[in-house]
């Protein structure tokens, strides 16, 4: 039988008429090739070296020194590439452009905090023959994701003289690594009755330190007591010390290509530091912008964008009004507002990718793709967008038409089926303050679990939007 085929008409109205969203790698050169791939490589040597929010904040201040910003207070009148850092935690990066500022700035928001295990302030102690520390989940986790896996220790901790003392145990190949081992199925028929939210309870995620015991035979807790002499004499630190520190779990396992084809990179902590790469190199790769350039990495954004180093803090405030005096603007409370008003941002954060798997938790018409370019999120939230942020039709389409004069492979994102969950992202913090805001990033699968997916392409995409957007 003959293949049944189109006239050419319609394939004519089709084209004028459908939306076709094809794959990104059906467009690339071989050069865009060999780009994608080599700046996976970059993004990889990041995720390594970012695996906390310090840590990450820490390489960006690296990276922006290297392209010439210098810290906005030791700042010369020539200088336009600045950047503030606030307590480690959170860092905004400008290049003043050849516009006046309050002819409305470009920025693209980030955050850098992952979901992970801290240990608690009390964390340390021994039960039958193994020294043992407690946790505190941070974020959205599945707590059964957590156990049966190696996990690094890294963190930031003071020992009672306030001396700063960096730990980091796990990420060597030659360093132990520390986990949380589940129970063995032998003895599991009640665990496997409960709920998968229930089966692993938070107060069941402790993490295996040590099991041998101190010489003195006579003494008591004996192996926390040897525990805390190792600890003493590689750190510095007692018992006390844990108390107020910073001291994460996080998967020990470096970031690795993965599929055959090496297509996805997979890694813990994507989320976001995805969009914190690719919106840095954007802004770090600038010379003279039209409009002033502005890309922040937030902080505290898996547990709500609460405290002094999240998106609801002043942080963004502060600095704009720096740079508005900066640039010869009064940094007085009506123009800051106005800086906001006139401005434009996109909040990069990564969008589910349809799972096939999980098909059915998906709205396939809404929902990203893998490898089909940045996802545009017109509005987030949950159920009937309760908490989330909605970009306005003129916004939303000043952004699709950007994108398409570009050559920016983009394809419309949300997140599942509705009713079915839902979240949000620093947006409406953003938006609240009055600018025009859109969230985009790229599609990602296992979102928020140890390991997450995301494509080559993808990431290479949401770096050449981030730098036309910011170029605009
Ligand atoms: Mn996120
Ligand atoms: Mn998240």
């Amino acid at each position: 039988m003959p293949e049944k085929k189109e006239s050419k008409k319609t394939s004519d109205l089709k084209k004028k008429l459908v939306m076709d969203k094809p794959r990104v790698w059906d467009s690339l050169s071989a050069k865009d090739k060999k780009d994608v791939s080599n700046y996976s490589v970059d993004y990889m040597d990041f995720l390594n070296k970012g695996r906390t929010e310090r840590r990450a904040i820490n390489r960006l201040m690296e990276m922006a020194s290297e392209a010439g910003f210098i810290e906005i207070s030791q700042a010369d009148g020539k200088t336009d590439r600045v950047y503030k850092v606030s307590r480690g935690k959170l860092l905004v990066l400008a290049v003043l452009g050849q516009e006046p500022m309050i002819e409305g700035i470009r920025l693209v928001t980030s955050h850098v905090d992952s979901p992970r295990l801290d240990i608690k302030p009390n964390p340390l102690y021994e039960e039958t023959g193994l020294a043992l520390l407690k946790t505190h989940y941070y974020g959205g986790v599945k707590k059964y994701h957590w156990v049966a896996r190696s996990l690094a220790m890294i963190g930031t901790m003071f020992t009672r003289q306030g001396k700063t003392v960096e730990v980091e145990i796990g990420l060597k190949p030659d360093d132990p690594v520390l986990t949380i081992p589940d129970l063995l199925p032998h003895l599991s028929r009640k665990q496997m009755e409960q709920k998968a939210g229930e089966f692993i309870p938070a107060e069941n995620l402790n993490v295996i330190i040590g099991s041998l015991p101190y010489e003195d035979q006579e003494a008591s807790d004996r192996v926390k007591l040897a525990i805390l002499d190792l600890l003493f004499t590689k750190y510095g630190i007692t018992e006390e010390d844990f108390i107020g520190a910073e001291i994460e779990m996080i998967p020990a396992e470096p970031a690795r290509e993965a599929g055959l084809d090496r297509s996805l990179v997979a890694a813990y902590g994507q989320d976001d530091r995805v969009c914190a790469f690719t919106s840095a190199t954007a802004i770090m790769g600038l010379a003279k912008p039209a409009h002033t350039n502005v890309a922040i990495f937030y902080d505290k954004e898996e547990i709500g964008s609460e405290g002094n180093t999240s998106a609801k803090s002043a942080a963004l405030d502060l600095f704009l009004m720096e740079l508005m005096e900066k640039s010869g603007l009064e940094p007085s409370a009506m123009n800051l507002r106005k800086v906001f008003l006139n401005g434009k941002g996109l909040s990069g954060d990564v969008t589910a990718a349809i799972d096939p798997t999980y098909g059915d938790a998906y709205e396939k018409r809404n929902n990203s793709k893998i490898g089909h370019g940045i996802g545009i999120t017109k509005y987030t939230g949950a159920g009937g967008k309760y908490m989330g942020s909605d970009a306005n039709a003129e916004y939303a389409s000043w952004v699709r038409r950007l994108f398409n004069e570009n050559n920016i492979m983009w394809q419309p994102a949300g997140l599942g089926k509705v009713d079915e969950g839902g979240g949000g992202t620093v947006a409406k913090y953003v938006a609240n303050a009055g600018m025009d805001i859109i969230d985009c990033g790229p599609p990602i699968l296992g979102m928020h679990s140890p390991l997450e997916l995301c494509a080559k392409d993808d990431i290479w995409m949401t770096h050449r939007a981030f730098k036309v957007f910011l170029e605009s």
